[in-house]
């Protein structure tokens, strides 16, 4: 009969705590970039919170591409629009 020590115990406990903790701090750091909380927890716990942070990263930089900024009133501006929404300056 195999007998599990008390630092094997801490060893999964300290695993299973890092790994929700990871997964929290990225689904945080995605609600900051106005994402969804729970999507980006769900996907941290039931993946691992390193594909959640990619995933966020990707997304971000994606995002990034399709704006610009207004030369006028520094809004964000999708490249799509020809026009600025926040002043109507035309691009
Ligand atoms: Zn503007």
């Amino acid at each position: 009969m195999t007998r599990i020590n008390s630092i094997e115990i801490f060893i999964v406990v300290f695993m299973a705590a890092s790994w929700l903790l990871g997964a929290v701090l990225v689904a945080k750091a995605a609600k900051d970039r106005g994402k969804s909380f729970g999507n980006y927890l769900a996907l941290g716990i039931f993946t691992s919170w390193v594909v959640s942070l990619i995933t966020l990263t990707v997304v971000r930089s994606n995002e990034a591409s399709h704006h610009t900024f207004c030369p006028d009133c520094a809004e964000t501006i999708q490249l799509a629009n020809a026009t600025c929404a926040s002043c109507g300056r035309k691009l």
